[in-house]
């Protein structure tokens, strides 16, 4: 259940770059059982790493914190609506439940790309943000056929 104390947590994540400028005004929370398990902010400046979102670090940081990458029962508190590179990473972690602040549209509104990013996966990943293309997928599939005989563990 949403509890604002949350998101002012996740607020006050994404105002400590208003001043320590490691990255753009974005934090998030993560919580599971009612209690906080990790709390971060965007860290993309600071680390020289495009994917030091707020929910990236947040994720890291929590499991590392319970030491599994299955955030199952946890919910995730974000100043804004999660760009598509976090979304897919909440999916990987098993989060179910999102609570955001600013839309995607806010956040376009002063400059960042989020918006774009929905509108090429939107047009089935066809325009000018970027070219993807396949090649040599018959070098590539015997590894995925040698893990899929070895009955590795899948997550
Ligand atoms: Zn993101």
């Amino acid at each position: 259940m949403y509890q604002r104390d949350f998101m002012q947590q996740a607020i006050d994540q994404a105002k400590m770059n208003l001043t320590t400028n490691e990255g753009g005004p974005f934090g998030c929370v993560i919580v599971k059982d009612g209690r906080e398990i990790a709390a971060a902010h965007n860290r993309v400046l600071a680390g020289h790493d495009a994917t030091a979102h707020g929910e990236v670090e947040a994720i890291r940081a929590a499991g590392a914190q319970l030491g599994t990458h299955d955030l199952s029962g946890c919910e995730l508190y974000t100043s804004a609506m999660p760009c598509p590179m976090c979304l897919s990473a909440i999916i990987w972690a098993n989060i179910q439940v999102v609570y955001y602040g600013n839309s995607a549209q806010d956040a376009a509104a002063i400059g960042f790309r989020d918006a774009a990013i929905y509108d090429f996966i939107d047009h089935g990943l066809q325009g000018d943000t970027l070219t993807l293309s396949q090649h040599d997928r018959e070098l590539t599939l015997p590894t995925f056929e040698a893990y899929a005989a070895q009955s590795k563990q899948l997550y």
